[in-house]
């Protein structure tokens, strides 16, 4: 799926499993970081823009050598070194990298239906096994859409109480502005709704 949809449903797992922003933010992040395969975008653009001898990182890469167990693992420790609590944001980030494995192999489909992503999970070693499922949807489905704008509500409600939105994965200043616009929105709502409480 999209990056965004990534993001938002890594969040609001993280928000609802952790209990400080610094884990919750980690978290957040294993739900992001096996797309950085794909940076070799960048370079395959550059190089065609420069007019460069032309590169296939995205296609060589991408979905190959951070979609699987190794990448997983490496990733989770990774985040676990900065963790508050490091046992409960390794097991954490497993489970949101493995989401987002499950939300790429049902839902990333390209224009044609045989651009299907498929998933190796012994990559970048082994291109066997190959998991690919044929009913996969497509990227820009309208299924994903709701999704994202769902997903996107429910991120604009818990930090309210939290005190902390996904704005905080990548900026605490922008974070703190964010959250208390939410929370005069929330009031303002609340009054109107239950003008006597
Ligand atoms: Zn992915």
């Amino acid at each position: 799926m999209s990056p965004e949809t990534h993001l938002l449903a890594s969040w609001i797992i993280a928000a609802k499993t952790t209990d400080n922003p610094r884990d919750c933010r980690l978290v957040t992040l294993a739900g992001l970081l096996p797309d950085a395969d794909g940076l070799g975008l960048i370079v395959d653009l550059a190089r065609g823009w420069l007019g460069a001898k032309q590169t296939q990182l995205y296609a060589q890469y991408h979905h190959f050598l951070l979609h699987g167990a190794l990448g997983g693992v490496l990733i989770a420790v990774l985040l676990a070194c900065f963790a508050q609590r490091p046992w409960r944001v390794a097991l954490l980030a497993l489970l949101v990298f493995h989401l987002h494995l499950l939300c790429d192999f049902v839902g990333s489909r390209g224009p044609s239906p045989e651009d299907l992503w498929p998933i190796f999970y012994l990559g970048p070693f082994d291109k066997d096994p190959m998991w690919i499922w044929k009913g996969q949807w497509r990227l820009d489905s309208w299924f994903n859409r709701y999704l994202t704008v769902g997903l996107l509500f429910w991120a604009l409600w818990l930090p309210v109480r939290l005190g902390y939105s996904v704005v905080g994965v990548f900026n605490r200043r922008a974070d703190h502005a964010v959250v208390s616009v939410l929370r005069k929105w929330h009031d303002a709502w609340a009054q109107r709704t239950h003008p006597l409480s």
